[in-house]
């Protein structure tokens, strides 16, 4: 149900395939791996793992280590495990990582429009209903109307808010600000929204930067977290997005959101298994409750079922 939009064209591709592997012989090979290599395309998992994948499928059946469409079904579930494998290797961790320090700092960026104040709205909610208390940080000083839809998630959540105290207040003295007020004030963690101006906006990152900054000196060292939210129906333009965030402020986990839609999501399995950082939310609606932990297999299971 959570991925329920999501992969019904894979699915279908995959089909095709089960069919095909019934009564599947030597010469069908090309027609099943392009079959194959379709439907992981059409799930966005980009260019270079499809390729790794058929080719060593193909490289298998050539060689006669798979004689059957049984023994080829086989291999697919093997695929499935290795997708799987992508997104939990390297012991990556889909809990936030808190620490004992007060206030915890949790930065989301992202660009507009992918759900970076949505999302933090809905894990405010999340964290608040485990117990913590919040302060949300209103630091998308680039966008007027940034700073209200926040107001709006601080009263759907009973979250208190540090927002800009003058127009065109910089970024990082709003942040600053907040972390300071969390300090102070004992909140378990501050919760920085920022802006999302395109990521190839060069002044934004350096903003980014100076957020980074800011909190480092209220405390003593790095956000515990810097989620980067990655909007699941952009495919494709998920992993050059990801790849300058992380080398601008060094991503620590992804958000990756609208699951509920029509998204693929597929590419995530590219930008997992090149940055090697944890999707750790997923966005599957735009209510309070819509932020789930990701589940790998879950996630999995539904690209494949
Ligand atoms: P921001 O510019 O990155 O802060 O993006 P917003 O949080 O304003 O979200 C942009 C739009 O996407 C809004 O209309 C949100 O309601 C919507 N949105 C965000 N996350 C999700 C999600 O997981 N599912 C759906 N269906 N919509 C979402």
């Amino acid at each position: 149900k959570i991925f329920s939009g999501g992969f019904s064209k894979t699915r279908d591709n995959l089909a095709v395939i089960d069919e095909l592997l019934l009564y599947w012989n030597l010469s069908d090979t090309d027609r099943v791996l392009d079959e194959l290599e379709e439907a992981l395309l059409v799930s966005d998992f980009g260019p270079k793992i499809t390729i790794k994948i058929v080719e060593s499928l193909r490289d298998d059946i050539y060689a006669g280590k798979l004689k059957s469409g049984t023994e080829i079904k086989a291999s697919f579930d093997a695929l499935k495990k290795s997708v799987l494998d992508i997104l939990t290797k390297k012991g990556a961790k889909t809990e936030l990582k808190l620490g004992f320090r007060k206030p915890a700092v949790i930065m989301i960026v992202g660009v507009n429009g992918g759900g970076k104040t949505t999302s933090l709205g809905k894990l405010a909610h999340r964290l608040k209903s485990g117990g913590a208390t919040i302060l949300l940080a209103a630091g998308d000083t680039f966008r007027a109307a940034a700073s209200d839809q926040l107001e709006i998630w601080a009263e759907r959540t009973g979250c208190e808010i540090v927002s800009a105290e003058k127009e065109k207040a910089k970024a990082s003295t709003v942040l600053s600000q907040a972390v300071k007020k969390g300090k102070e004030q004992g909140f378990d963690i501050v919760l920085c929204d920022t802006s999302g101006r395109l990521h190839t906006n060069y002044s934004l990152m350096e903003e980014l930067i100076a957020c980074k900054k800011a909190i480092a000196k209220v405390v003593n060292g790095a956000p515990n977290e810097i989620l980067l939210v990655l909007d699941g129906t952009t495919g494709l333009n998920m992993l050059p997005q990801a790849r300058e965030f992380n080398e601008v402020v060094g991503i620590t986990g992804f958000i990756l959101t609208k699951l509920d839609g029509s998204a693929r999501g597929g590419c995530v399995v590219s930008v997992v298994d090149e940055l090697g950082i944890p999707v750790k939310f997923v966005g599957v609606g735009e209510g309070v409750e819509d932020l789930q932990p990701f589940e790998a297999e879950a996630f999995v299971n539904a690209i494949f079922s």
